[in-house]
């Protein structure tokens, strides 16, 4: 199924609902339901899939997915004013959107959705990366959903696919790229959206891996690439400082240089020093 539904334009609903945009909630909202439905469309073929979907907001994508033939929606949106609009929604594709007024970081979202399952969202800015980082590191792998399909601020969405060496490389390229895929699939300036944000966008696609790229436990990882890249301009004896006693012998038996940068350090040379540390 493909296509754009037959419910009112978006501005309409806006404007019904009283929906003014508030920043505090991250509110920037997209109207074209054509851009909505490529955003659909980027997270692959969504026929037989649960969608999960972070902060619908007046119900966009949401009409996108469920246009782009997802099996069931479930929406997870915290302002209790977008509920009516996203009801409406729910009664034109009966059975297929269920509708949750709640915050996306107090929720149980796994009891609410069927494998396979496809998460994606135009995220509120102001907790985007607390929930991919949630989402990347669940102590057991493969995770309930096989994909992610996110917007984020540009910047971020650089840091997620970037490679060793730059300055954009960090914890967020190590956690991602240890467990998935990670590409961007579409830009979009500010004014896609209402009210336009200061910075550019960007839609990243994570596919998540069968394995994890090389052995490591989670928490573990977690901890060496906060550390290391808190203070990314020292070196790693310095910045790795009172992990563990033994910290420099450490970085050696993993291979690595205790005089290099974390930026220089490749996922594979993370995951070698999670896994010398995790050995005690
Ligand atoms: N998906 C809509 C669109 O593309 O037009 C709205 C996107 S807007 C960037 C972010 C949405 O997330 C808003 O509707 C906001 O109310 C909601 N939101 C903000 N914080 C949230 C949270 N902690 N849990 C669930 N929803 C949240």
């Amino acid at each position: 199924m493909s296509g754009i539904d037959i419910l009112p334009p978006l501005r309409e609903v806006i404007a019904a609902h009283g929906l003014s945009a508030r920043k505090s909630l991250g509110q920037n909202f997209l109207l074209d339901l054509n851009l909505t439905a490529k955003i659909a469309r980027s997270a692959g073929d969504l026929t037989g899939c649960d969608v999960l979907e972070i902060g619908p907001g007046p119900g966009g994508l949401t009409r996108g997915l469920l246009a782009e033939g997802a099996r069931r929606v479930v929406a997870v949106e915290k302002d209790a004013r977008c509920l009516p609009a996203l009801a409406e929604i729910a009664a034109a594709y009966p059975g297929r959107l269920e509708v949750l007024n709640a915050d996306a970081l107090d929720l149980d979202w796994a009891a609410h959705l069927q494998p396979p399952v496809k998460i994606v969202a135009n995220l509120p800015y102001n907790v985007g990366t607390e929930l991919l980082v949630r989402w990347l590191t669940p102590p057991v792998w493969p995770p309930l959903w096989d994909s992610l399909t996110l917007m984020f601020q540009r910047e971020v969405a650089d840091r997620i696919v970037a490679r060793p060496g730059g300055k954009a490389y960090g914890r967020l390229a190590v956690l991602a790229q240890w467990r998935c895929d990670a590409r961007v699939v579409m830009g979009l300036p500010p004014e896609a959206f209402t009210p336009p944000p200061k910075v550019s966008s960007a839609v990243v696609h994570l596919t998540a891996l069968p394995q994890p790229r090389y052995p490591a436990d989670p928490d573990v990882l977690q901890r060496v690439v906060a550390k290391a890249f808190n203070q990314r301009r020292k070196m790693l004896r310095a910045a790795l400082k009172g992990l563990v006693p033994d910290i420099e012998a450490r970085i050696v038996a993993a291979g690595l240089t205790p005089t290099d940068r974390a930026e220089q350090v490749p996922i594979e040379g993370f995951c070698a020093l999670a896994r010398q540390i995790a050995a005690g």
